[in-house]
């Protein structure tokens, strides 16, 4: 088990992507397997000192950053210990530090496929199951809870506690199980969930699984040791296309189109994202009013795949002239290139004004999507800031980022941000759909679910972390 306490070292452990300010802990604890991990709980717990867990350190909500204690970070837990096969489908075991990318590297050289498609490829497995994290290609494949088929956790006081999904189920609103050591019997909030993609505070549900209360709770109930992930066959091949439009309706009417086709993901792009990738990529015009990002995948030729969708443009009244199709490996991956692009620019110029960005996080119910649209179109016509519109369209769940470059600039950024939250909770939306809470959004929870909801999610963080050292100052506030 490393041990540091440098203040070089401790400062890498105190950001993420979300520039939340004023993170500190005494040290940082690296375990190298389990066993050190359970035995850095258990005396975290014996002496009352509040734990972070550390993954990547990709998140956008602040959730890894520590407001004292000490860091428990997951980074040395790495190993894929198995891939298996089962007919066209199966599944991968692995330890919370293993990067997305081997692991989806080493499922595609078994051909099998996990679905989680992050624009960041550089988050851990641990991390990703703790925000529930989603993505581009969630319109069809779902977000990670879907594919969580057992946990090893830590829980607070450092026992070791397997889960299985289907092993325990709440009923009437109330989950009771026995761990080794301790019988516990919890109360389950009962706020209704958004009926939408969802990262917002506890999973609640009557007759819920035991598991899925440790899927997205970003760090507050339990530590994800190791996991057990279904696996799908993997896709021939995907078709990638751009569709590039001279006015937003023309792209909302292919949006409704496309949803039907059911591709693996819808993403939109507004006239202001395509001029950024214009400045990089000079074949994304320069004139269009918005585009449309898509990947379906092919199940028989390429040819055919094309042709189901030529048919779709031509109903749509779309030229093939507006669009640009990916057919080699070179061209998809320029296509990919151009998406991870977007965030990575705006971060930069974020850091180059010196005012942090000011992004959402929303989703809303399908047949509230355009009227979303509608009203940041709206709002944002009186932002004395750049700001861009873009994301998973086919969710309904597009991120607005806003740049302020000045002090009064960023109030602006920060009330259209509340605006924005309000508006979606008002439509029946979520104030996080992949993201999570963190420390960036509690008084968006509170919105969402009232105090009452707060405090029954306070009642669950009692029930598995008496002592309240897990994740501080995440989620909601109880100081
Ligand atoms: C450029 C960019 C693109 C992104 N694109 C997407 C996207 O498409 N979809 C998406 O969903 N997200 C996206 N993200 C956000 C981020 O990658 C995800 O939130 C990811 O799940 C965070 O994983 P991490 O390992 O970095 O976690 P961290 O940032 O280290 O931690 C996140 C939270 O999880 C907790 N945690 C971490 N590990 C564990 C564990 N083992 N057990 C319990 N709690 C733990 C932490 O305490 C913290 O609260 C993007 C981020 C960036 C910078």
């Amino acid at each position: 088990m490393l041990v540091k306490e440098d203040p070089s070292t401790i400062q890498s452990y105190l950001e993420d992507s979300s520039n939340t300010p004023g993170g500190h802990a005494d040290k940082i604890i690296i375990p190298e397997n389990i066993d050190e991990a359970s035995a850095a709980f258990k005396k975290a717990y014996a002496d009352k000192t509040p734990v972070t867990v550390s993954g990547a350190g990709t998140g956008q909500a602040g959730g890894r950053i520590p407001f004292g204690g000490i860091v428990i970070s997951t980074e040395k837990l790495t190993k894929i210990k198995k891939i298996e096969k089962i007919g066209e489908k199966g599944y991968a075991i692995v330890e919370a530090g293993v990067l997305i990318k081997d692991l989806k590297a080493s499922c595609e050289r078994k051909r099998l496929f996990y679905t989680y498609d992050p624009t960041e490829q550089t988050a851990f497995a641990g991390g990703t199951i703790a925000t529930n994290a989603s993505g581009a290609r969630s319109f069809r494949y779902g977000s990670t809870r879907k594919y969580v088929l057992e946990l090893t956790l830590i829980l607070a006081d450092g026992e070791v506690f397997h889960l299985k999904r289907g092993d325990v189920k709440a009923k009437a609103g109330t989950i009771k199980f026995k761990t080794g050591k301790k019988d516990y019997e919890i109360r389950l909030p009962t706020y209704k969930m958004p009926p939408t993609k969802n990262s917002a505070g506890y999973y609640a549900k009557d007759d819920m699984d035991l598991i899925d209360l440790f899927i997205g709770q970003e760090g507050t109930l339990g530590t994800i040791a190791e996991a057990k992930l279904g696996l799908i066959k993997m896709p021939k091949e995907f078709l990638t296309m751009f569709v590039f439009f001279k006015n937003e309706e023309k792209a909302l009417k292919f949006t409704r189109d496309a949803r039907k086709a059911r591709p693996a993901a819808i993403e939109y792009f507004d006239k202001n994202t395509l001029a950024l990738l214009s400045e990089k990529y000079p074949n994304v015009p320069k004139d269009r009013e918005a585009a449309i990002f898509f990947e379906d995948e092919i199940s028989t030729t390429e040819d055919k795949a094309v042709e189901k969708w030529e048919k779709i443009f031509s109903r749509g009244g779309i030229s093939l002239d507006d669009t640009q199709v990916a057919m080699s490996e070179k061209t998809r991956r320029e296509f990919m290139e151009k998406r991870q692009f977007i965030p990575e620019r705006m971060s930069e110029m974020a850091k180059h004004s010196g005012f942090p960005k000011v992004s959402t996080d929303l989703a809303v119910p399908e047949n509230k999507n355009e009227e979303m649209l509608r009203h940041y179109r709206e709002t944002l016509k009186l932002a004395p800031f750049l700001y861009f519109i873009f994301g998973h369209i086919g969710d309904s769940h597009m991120h607005v980022n806003m740049l302020p470059g000045s002090k009064k600039e960023y109030d602006v950024a920060r009330r259209m941000q509340l605006d924005f939250v309000k508006k979606s909770v008002s439509l029946g939306g979520t104030v996080s759909a992949e993201h999570g809470i963190g420390k960036a959004k509690k008084d968006f929870l509170k919105l969402l679910y009232g105090e009452k909801g707060i405090r029954e999610m306070i009642r669950v963080k009692c029930a598995l972390d008496a002592k309240l050292i897990l994740g501080r100052g995440n989620i909601f506030d109880f100081f």
